[in-house]
């Protein structure tokens, strides 16, 4: 029995279009060790939304997944029935979004969804709001009893986050997937929430992954990294390899575009020119090529095979290829 709270392995989800298949995510492996915080960092059409909503089964209606198997905490997710689901999600796996307030009810107030979302328990009503209380706390949220009563426009966008992560951690769950939580926030609220996320991983000893277009916040608080790009993981290893040795040119690329990380003044943020392939035809060869600096004749047609380039540190791309 493996010690990962979450394993997908060779995961590929398509959606059928109009167009055509739109190969949205293709062998997809990942590992989620209990008690640790795996980041998934790549721009938008990567496929993070799609792989959160395998994990949670709540893709699209017009989705397939052709091959590959999510286990959770040793079950099949892929084979468990609609009731058995219901049953982990919220209780067993939680997410916090980008938006708080699309997770808040606008027209209820934050005591009472923090009741409500107890249901399952069969705890009397003062032992739920003690709970809420003591939840609201532990993420900062000061004279929290009396705050119960407020709704969420009476919070901060700061503030909101916090509730939503102390809703999410409310059940106790094995996997908090964090799905860009401090997008939406200012630069000293993202540290805030990351530094509270940090601590809450280790008081609840919870298994975090967290979702990010930003591999510097990813590297200030995730145990391992997955880089993926146009529905594949091109880069994989622990957060100091990925950060400070990069080895894919598209993981080089990311690092460079953090803000944080730019050395002089510039009145100009760099980017990563060209876009995404079509994930509906895709291209021979390297998924990259078209944006990559160095590419070469063999990745014009030849698929880069996924290739350990130090010890744990893996990486799909021909100038890692001993072959
Ligand atoms: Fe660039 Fe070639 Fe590596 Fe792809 S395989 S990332 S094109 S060098």
């Amino acid at each position: 029995m493996s010690d990962n709270v979450l394993t997908i392995r060779d995961l590929s989800v398509h959606y059928r279009t109009d167009q055509g298949e739109l190969k949205a995510l293709r062998h997809v492996n990942l590992d989620v060790p209990r008690g640790s915080i795996v980041g998934v960092v790549g721009e938008s059409g990567c496929g993070k939304s799609t792989l959160i909503s395998s994990i949670i089964r709540l893709l699209a209606t017009n989705a397939v997944i052709p091959n590959g198997s999510i286990d959770f905490e040793n079950q099949e997710v892929l084979k468990l029935s609609e009731d058995q689901m219901r049953d982990i999600r919220g209780k067993r796996i939680s997410i916090v979004f980008q938006d708080p307030m699309s997770t808040l009810n606008p027209v209820t107030s934050i005591g009472r969804q923090m009741i409500d979302i107890q249901y399952r328990d069969k705890k009397s009503q003062a032992e739920k709001i003690k709970r809420s209380v003591d939840m609201l706390e532990s993420v900062g949220i000061s004279d929290a009893a009396s705050r119960l009563k407020q709704y969420p426009h009476e919070f901060s966008g700061g503030m909101q986050q916090r509730i939503s992560i102390a809703m999410a951690l409310q059940a106790e769950p094995a996997l908090l997937i964090a799905d860009e939580p401090t997008t939406a926030l200012d630069a000293t609220l993202e540290v805030q929430i990351i530094h509270l996320l940090k601590s809450l991983q280790s008081d609840f000893s919870c298994s975090i992954l967290f979702i990010s277009h930003h591999l510097g916040v990813i590297a200030e608080l995730c145990d391992y990294v997955v880089v993926m790009y146009a529905g594949e993981v091109v880069e994989e290893g622990t957060a100091r390899d990925v950060f400070h040795h990069p080895a894919h040119p598209y993981a080089e690329k990311l690092l460079k575009c953090d803000p944080a990380g730019i050395p002089e003044k510039s009145r100009s943020l760099p980017t990563i020119p060209g876009e995404i392939p079509n994930l509906v035809s895709l291209p021979p060869g390297c998924i990259f090529k078209n944006r990559c600096e160095q590419a070469m004749a063999q990745c014009d047609c030849i698929v880069p095979t996924w290739t350990e380039s130090s010890a744990g540190h893996f990486v799909s791309c021909h100038l890692h290829s001993s072959e």
